[in-house]
């Protein structure tokens, strides 16, 4: 099995996560209903997508 030779320095260790930071999710209003949506996923509050709807919501009067 491969074994470390030396420790990893806390400095070092932190320098490798200094990259491991997630990043927040874009979001973008709907061209249909206005609500935020993520871009290139379908509108979970009216069901559109490509200014046609694509998927039937229940919730829709
Ligand atoms: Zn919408």
């Amino acid at each position: 099995m491969a074994v470390p030779k030396k420790k990893t320095s806390k400095s070092r260790r932190n320098m490798r996560r200094a990259h491991d930071a997630l990043t927040s999710v874009g979001a973008i209003e709907c061209s249909n209903c206005g609500e935020l949506k993520r871009p290139h996923h379908i509108c979970t509050a009216c069901g559109h997508y490509d200014g046609r709807e694509v998927v039937e919501v229940s919730a829709q009067a």
